[in-house]
């Protein structure tokens, strides 16, 4: 017997013990900023969420956009500016935004799914009334952004046993008025509407860091008491994300981990490896 396969082995039975936990169970998946931006790392979180779904899992994606909405604001000389890790947006911010994250990323990430054999289903806050948003408390300094009152998870229901939802973070209120959501924010509210098992976040950075300057000041483990305590010295767009790990969990997750997306295979790492990365943050 070659050594090659006996790792193989090995890997396999790592990975038995989280696919019999996992199996059935539904995990929210906030995908965007590096994992997004680089072909290849596209093509191995398609590979990687497909294969939850094959091993029995539902995976439910939610997504920004972060850098492609800036690129095509600054190919329209639109000026970009963040307020607290949130977009300030005013009327053409918001529209560009929903251009990009529906009518571009979105569709991308569903075609990706497909072409990788899971079939997959696009969707943004409007559809089957998903996200209810209401103005955030700031918006005189941020525009149009709204902040998630409710979410109505019966579209996903009705979907999410056959075809993976792919949710596009933009939502309008009765009126019509489009809004910019926060991914993060999405993904959290939606995990917890779901209860979902677990919560994951891609970001561009190895977890929660101590010191933002510093990669080697990572806190590998958090409680919510811990995340709470925290919060306030936090800022850029590790703060939302914080929150919505606390989102998750009061909502009944397990855990909610913040990984890095531009580690490729990382959701894989994460749930089927015993090593665990990024930080986890649990009850
Ligand atoms: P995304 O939402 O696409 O993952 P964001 O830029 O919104 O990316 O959020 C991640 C960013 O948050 C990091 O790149 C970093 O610049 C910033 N940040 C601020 N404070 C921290 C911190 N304490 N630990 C880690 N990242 C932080
Ligand atoms: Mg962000």
């Amino acid at each position: 017997m070659s050594k090659p396969s006996e790792t193989n082995v090995e890997t396999l039975l790592e990975a038995l013990p989280y696919i019999k936990e996992f199996h059935g169970r539904t995990v929210v998946i906030k995908y965007g900023g590096a994992a997004m931006r680089d072909e290849s790392l596209r093509d191995a979180f398609a590979t990687d969420v497909v294969l939850l779904k094959y091993v029995g899992l539902n995976p439910v994606v939610v997504h920004g956009g972060g850098p492609e909405i800036t690129e095509h604001m600054e190919r329209l000389g639109l000026e970009v500016r963040f307020h607290e890790g949130l977009r300030v947006s005013d009327a053409e911010t918001v529209e560009v935004a929903s251009m990009v994250l529906v009518g571009k990323l979105n569709s991308d990430i569903v075609q990706r799914l497909n072409r990788h054999g899971q079939p997959s289903v696009g969707l943004s806050g409007q559809d089957g009334s998903l996200f209810d948003v209401a103005p955030v408390p700031n918006a005189e300094q941020v525009g149009f952004v709204g902040t998630i009152e409710r979410v109505d998870v019966d579209v996903l229901n009705h979907i999410a046993a056959d075809y993976i939802p792919v949710i596009a973070s933009s939502a309008s209120d009765r009126e019509g008025q489009s809004y910019n959501v926060n991914a993060d924010e999405a993904a959290g509210k939606v995990a917890a509407a779901l209860g979902a098992h677990k919560a994951i976040f891609l970001t561009d950075v190895v977890g929660w860091l101590a010191d933002p300057a510093d990669e080697g000041s990572l806190i590998s483990r958090a409680t919510v008491a811990e995340v709470e305590a925290g919060l306030a010295s936090v800022e850029g767009g590790m703060r939302p994300k914080l929150q919505a790990c606390l989102d998750a969990i009061r909502g009944g997750s397990q855990s909610a981990h913040i990984v890095d997306g531009r580690r490729p295979h990382s959701l894989l790492l994460e749930l089927f490896t015993d090593a665990g990365i990024g930080t986890m943050v649990t009850p």
